[in-house]
This record gives C-alpha cells, structure tokens and sequence, in this order.
C-alpha cells in the first residue's frame, strides 16, 4: 500500500520539472488516439463480439454508427461549446502519477469520492494544490465505467422490453450510442500518453535514456503515425477470440490503464529511435498495433459483460445499500 508520507518527496521530486509545463498541462489537449485509432477501435470491438450477442448490435449499419461515435467525444472540444469543452476534457485521461498520489488507499470507484481525495491531498500539499485538481489530474476511469454502467443499465432495459414483446427499436439505438461513447474513453486508455504527466513530452527532471522534451510526441504517435501506418485489418486478427467477462469493471480499468502506463517509456523509446516519423520500423508498427489491439478487446469485453451483467436483477429497493456521505439524497 502507498503511504502518503511518502509524497512530499516525490512531488517535490518532479515538481520543479513540471512547474514550467503547467501552461502547457492546461492548454495542449490531447485527443487519444486520432479519428483514424478511435475509428479502428470501435469497429473491430463489435466485429468481434460473441455471436451469441444480440444481432442488432453487428448489422453494417450499427457497426457504422459505433465506428462513427469512436472519436464523438473529440466533437466537443470546439471552441463553439466553451462550457461543455472544459468540464469533458479532463474525462480523456488520468495522469497516474498524481491521482495515485492523491489516493494512498487507491482509487476509488466513484467519481466523488476521488474528488474528496483530490482535495483532501490539495490541504496536505497546498505546494501541490494547483496540480491536484480534476482538470490538471483527469477523471478517464469514472468517465469509462459511468458509461459502463449506462450501456448496462439500457441492456437491461433491452432484456425487459424484449420479454414483454414490446418495440424495442428505441432502446437498441441508445445502447449502439451507449456503446460507441464508451469506446471513446477505453480507446482513450490504451494510449500511454493518456495515463502520464510525461503526456507530450518528457517533464521529469530525471531523464536518463533522454527522452524527447518537446511536445510533439502525442499526436505525432496516435494520429499521423496511425493514419499513415495502421489500418482495421492489423488489429482485428489479434484481439482474442473468446470475450473475457471483467470480475469488477473500474477494478479491471484501473487495471488496464496500469497496463498502458507500463508503456510509456517503451513509447518514449521508440519516438527516440525515429519510430513515429514516416512509416517507422517494424517494432514501432507492431508496438502501435499493439495497442490499438488492447484497447479493442478490452472494449469488447466491456460490452460483452455489460450484457451478460444486465440479466442480473435488480435488488429490491429496501435491500439497497443505505446512501453514503457523497450522495446528495436529494430526489431526481
Ligand atoms: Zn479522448
């Protein structure tokens, strides 16, 4: 277990290094992975579902709309939408090197309760405050599984309406929507430069292979690279072909997301060797395919288990946890 005595060093550590790149944090957005990954990664998690999913969710014309809805959230980014621009952006990443500092107990599952660490932290680093806050630390996790959950709660209603034999043309096009949106965020962690503060460029002091300092790295690897380099029919063949159903879905995102950040200095390396620049090499070709092949079959799993998850009923409500010390209890 993380203690949080052990923080002060480490932010101190790479505070100074990040203090000249806070602008930068603030004003570079990073969009995961180009229209072109964010594309890749939705059509070939549906193209590869179980045949035993509902057929509504792999005719051409709904594996069109999920590949459509791969880079949706990117669209409200525009400078026309001010408001909704600002509050999103964080839900694309999570810099794991301060969330987890933030949370010596580890992340927890709901949204509010990481803000209560995050300003918890901000009172016992005040030298940290501005860094420790939703915009600058991210919220990719609790953006990933709330949609989960919404793409669960519409199956749910799927499996109701089609036992009482009821239309169910509505709910099936909420649950593609529901689908596609959270492709977005799982594509969105499976790029390592999502789950870093080194996000476009190294910034820690320490730098002993030398990584590249300018901020270049992000969009040259997941847009001009992918789009030069990778096409659908690279990733499909290497997502497993039997689903995994996750035991716990923030749990098994976390988890994922460690899994990409493990990559960072691979994807530092590679950028230093020329990787990202024209065609590249075979190892930068298969280390891009790579992931773009994680985040596909871990979107497939999310929804092959948001099904399976959906025919569990319901709890009675006065079997129901009673609600803890972040919910409002204010009626919806
Ligand atoms: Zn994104």
């Amino acid at each position: 277990m993380k203690k949080i005595q052990c923080v002060p060093l480490k932010f101190v550590r790479f505070s100074l290094a990040i203090a000249l790149f806070v602008t930068l944090l603030a004003s570079q957005f990073s969009f995961g992975w180009g229209k072109d990954g964010h594309k890749m990664i939705n059509r070939v998690a549906v193209e590869t579902l179980p045949a035993d999913m509902p057929a509504f969710l792999r005719t051409p014309q709904a594996l069109d709309e999920i590949e459509y809805l791969g880079p949706e959230p990117d669209r409200w980014r525009s400078p026309a939408e001010p408001e909704l621009s600002a509050a999103q952006a964080p839900e694309h990443f999570l810099d794991l090197e301060l969330a987890d500092m933030a949370t010596p107990n580890g992340l927890p599952a709901r949204r509010f309760d990481f803000l209560r660490d995050l300003y918890a932290a901000q009172l016992l680093h005040p030298e940290m405050a501005a860094k420790l806050t939703p915009q600058t630390v991210g919220l990719l996790p609790w953006q990933a599984n709330e949609v989960f959950e919404r793409l669960k709660a519409d199956m749910r209603e799927y499996r109701t309406r089609l036992a009482a034999h009821t239309d169910t043309y509505g709910v099936e096009q909420a649950i593609l929507y529901d689908a596609g949106w959270l492709g977005h965020y799982v594509a969105d962690g499976s790029q390592p430069l999502h789950t870093t503060i080194n996000y476009n460029g190294w910034v820690e002091a320490e730098n002993p292979e030398g990584f590249t300092r300018d901020h270049k790295i992000h969009s040259q690897f997941e847009s001009e690279f992918v789009h030069n380099n990778i096409k659908a029919q690279d990733i499909q063949p290497l997502v497993p072909s039997t689903p995994r159903m996750l035991d716990s879905p923030f749990d098994d995102f976390v988890a994922y997301l460690r899994a990409t950040n493990q990559q960072v200095p691979e994807t530092y390396r590679l950028e230093n060797h020329g990787g990202f620049n024209g065609h590249g090499t075979a190892q930068s070709r298969s280390f891009t395919i790579e992931r773009l092949v994680a985040g596909a079959a871990m979107l497939r799993d999310m929804i092959y288990t948001a099904w399976i998850q959906s025919a569990q009923p319901v709890p009675d409500w006065h079997d129901r946890a009673p609600k803890n010390a972040t919910s409002s209890g204010k009626p919806a």
